[in-house]
Formats: structure tokens, C-alpha cells, sequence
């Protein structure tokens, strides 16, 4: 079905108010699960609410939390997330690092204990909307591993996500680079698997560790796992990401010696770079303009669509979607509505 996006925020927003929220709460967290269906990103939208029932029920994600911070060495920060909302708390943890990073040009924060903070992408577009460059390597703990590692053929860690993203400048837009580690989202196998959908080849393997085009595999008893980005490369990409966040950033590993159950826990570390201490402004712009024009400019492959930029589906999808509605397959609505009627919320 199709929803409008405004009548799905009502919904959502008057369902986890019920649930315990608080207003602002229900709204930072609407805001962002709502604005991930815009842009085209169902796998973290609205989609998450039944696993966030599940664990709020199961006393695994804490309401109207806030981050704490650990410590701050300088422009060097250490954040708690106390399994709050991630959405909440990993906004609060971006908007301390980029007060730091404006008076001192360079920031770096680890945040640790977050419940999932959904779409990477929303904290680069905070940053950007501060002028800042960020780099964020994000991981996933306090449940199974989803993703083999290449040449592996079973599951060892999370879909760990990476976002680099820049600011506007006069001539383009911001630049948002925002994207799992796996070759899909699970979130995306979950809408998938919803609609009875079978996948592309070379995404998933099964228990055996064989390819297979089911997306139902990642729910069996002994589940199979995504496959990563890349080869080789991608499957490096999620190591660092998992141990720059998890490791250095102290927030912990997926590794079998770390507690797991059903929660989604998010480890962040995040980068903030102040552009124009580095190089004049005007110059960014203009080079930034004459390289993106460049690759645009690339003569699409046979049977290709024109060379887009970073950032430039999502702002298509958005426009599309604010017009059109957002569309939701009946099985992920069907839970969305479940949940809500334990709490006497009713779209
Ligand atoms: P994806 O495969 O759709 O890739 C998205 C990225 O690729 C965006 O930056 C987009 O602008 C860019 N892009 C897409 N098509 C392009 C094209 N033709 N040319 C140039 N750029 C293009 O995304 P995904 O890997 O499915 O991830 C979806 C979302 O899931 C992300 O927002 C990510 O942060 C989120 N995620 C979150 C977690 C978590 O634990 N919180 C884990 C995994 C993923």
C-alpha cells in the first residue's frame, strides 16, 4: 500500500508515545525512521518498529535516555548511549562532537551502547548541515553475526555500515555516501522475505555456506549469512569498522566472548573535519564542482542510466516519495500494526 508520509508520522509518533516515550522522544525517533522511507532506505524505516517493541518488551532498549559522556580528552570524546533509542542518543552524541569540532577544527567521538541508530546517513546530513566533513564506521553487536567474511561460509559480523559525507558548497550539494558492508541491508532481506520476494545470486549463502536467491534463509534455525561488499576489500572495510568502533572505541566486538541476544547495538566512531581549516572555501567549491561535472560526464554503459553522485538517489526518492507516498508491503504493515495494538494505537 501506499502511505502518506505525514498520516505514517502521526501513526508511529502516537504509537511510541504509547509505548513510553516522551513526546520529544517519539518525534526525534519518527523524524528519523519516517525520513528513512523517504529516501528510499525501507530496510530503516518504519520496518524496525516490531524488533524495537520486542526488545523494549524484553527490557533491552531503554526509554527517554540520554547520551552520557564518558570522558572528553581535548576534542577526543567517549559517549554512552545506556541503550536508549540510537536514534536519540546518537544525534545527542553528534551534536557535542560538532560543537567541538567547530571551535577546534577537528573532532573524534566514539559512541558506545546505543540501541540501533538505523540510518548512518541522517548524522553525515547533521554534520553537513554544521558544514562539516564526517566519517562515521559504525558496528553491530548484542545479537548474531549476519555477514561471512570473504572466504568464510558462515556468519561473524554485523552488516557494519560507513558513512563519509560533505557539506554543501555554492555550486553542489552535500554528498552522502552511506551504505552497509554487506552486499544488502538485512533490513532489506526482512522487506524482502515480507513479501515473499526471492533475491539476486551472489547475496546470500545458506547454511551450507551455498549460494541461494531465498532471503528466508537469514530467519531459519541455523541461518545463513549476507555476503560482503567487494571481496576482499569490503570484507576489510567491515573488520575496521568493527574494530575501529568496537575495539578502539571501546564500545566491543561481535566476537563470541561478548554477551548476545536479541538487542541491536550500535558502536560508532565518528570523524568531524572542519573543511575550511584545511582550504579556502571558494577553492573546495570550485574543484569539487569541476570533479563532480567530470564523472557525470562519463557516457553511460550500454543499457545503463546516466553516472549519479552520492546522495543524489536518496534526494530523488524523497522528492518522489513526499508526492506519492511511501510504499509498505501488508506483512511489514500486519507487525507494525500488531505491535501497535498492544498499545491501543490504531492507524
Ligand atoms: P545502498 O546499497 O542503497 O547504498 C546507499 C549508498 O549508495 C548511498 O550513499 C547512495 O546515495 C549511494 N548510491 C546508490 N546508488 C548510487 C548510484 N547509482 N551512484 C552513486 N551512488 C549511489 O544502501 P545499503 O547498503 O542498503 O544501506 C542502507 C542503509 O542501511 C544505510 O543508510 C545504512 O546506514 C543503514 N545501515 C544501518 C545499520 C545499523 O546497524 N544501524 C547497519 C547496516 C546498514
Amino acid at each position: 500500500m501506499q502511505i502518506d508520509h505525514n498520516e505514517l508520522h502521526k501513526f508511529i509518533e502516537a504509537l511510541l508515545t504509547a509505548a513510553g516515550s516522551s513526546p520529544t522522544e517519539a518525534k526525534i525517533v519518527t523524524d528519523h525512521l519516517v525520513l528513512a522511507n523517504l529516501s528510499g532506505h525501507d530496510s530503516h524505516g518504519v520496518g524496525m518498529i516490531p524488533a524495537y517493541m520486542t526488545n523494549l518488551k524484553a527490557g533491552l532498549l531503554h526509554l527517554n535516555q540520554h547520551v552520557e559522556t564518558v570522558q572528553q580528552n581535548g576534542s577526543m570524546l567517549v559517549f554512552d548511549g545506556r541503550a536508549g533509542y540510537g536514534q536519540v542518543v546518537a544525534r545527542e552524541a553528534m551534536e557535542h562532537t560538532i560543537k567541538v569540532a567547530q571551535e577546534t577544527g577537528l573532532a573524534l567521538s566514539a559512541l558506545r551502547n546505543a540501541h540501533h541508530i538505523g540510518r548512518v546517513g541522517t548524522y553525515g546530513e547533521q554534520c553537513a548541515d554544521a558544514g562539516l566533513v564526517s566519517l562515521h564506521f559504525v558496528n553491530v553487536t548484542g545479537h548474531r553475526p549476519l555477514v561471512a567474511p570473504h572466504r568464510g561460509s558462515d556468519a561473524r559480523y554485523g552488516t557494519n555500515p560507513i558513512c563519509i559525507s560533505l557539506p554543501d558548497t555554492a555550486e553542489e550539494p552535500r554528498i552522502i555516501l552511506d551504505f552497509a558492508t554487506s552486499k544488502v541491508a538485512l533490513g532489506k532481506l526482512r522487506v524482502a522475505n515480507n513479501s515473499g520476494k526471492k533475491f539476486a545470486e551472489g547475496l546470500v549463502i545458506d547454511k551450507h555456506g551455498n549460494p541461494t536467491t531465498d532471503p528466508g534463509v537469514m530467519w531459519e534455525e541455523k541461518v545463513g549469512a549476507l555476503l560482503p561488499i567487494g571481496e576482499h576489500k569490503g570484507y576489510g572495510l567491515a573488520l575496521m569498522c568493527e574494530l575501529l568502533s568496537g575495539a578502539i572505541g571501546g564500545g566491543g566486538t561481535i566476537q563470541p566472548g561478548n554477551h548476545r541476544d536479541t538487542r541491536i547495538i550500535n558502536s560508532m566512531l565518528t570523524i568531524l573535519i572542519d573543511p575550511a581549516r584545511l582550504t579556502d572555501t571558494n577553492y573546495i567549491g570550485g574543484e569539487m564542482k569541476a570533479m563532480c561535472d567530470y564523472v557525470r560526464q562519463s557516457p553511460p554503459r550500454e543499457g545503463q542510466d546516466n553516472v549519479i553522485l552520492p546522495g543524489d538517489p536518496e534526494r530523488e526518492q524523497r522528492r518522489l516519495r513526499r508526492t506519492n507516498g511511501i510504499e509498505i508491503d501488508n506483512e511489514t504493515w500486519r507487525q507494525i500494526t500488531e505491535a501497535a495494538e498492544e498499545y491501543g494505537v490504531r492507524p
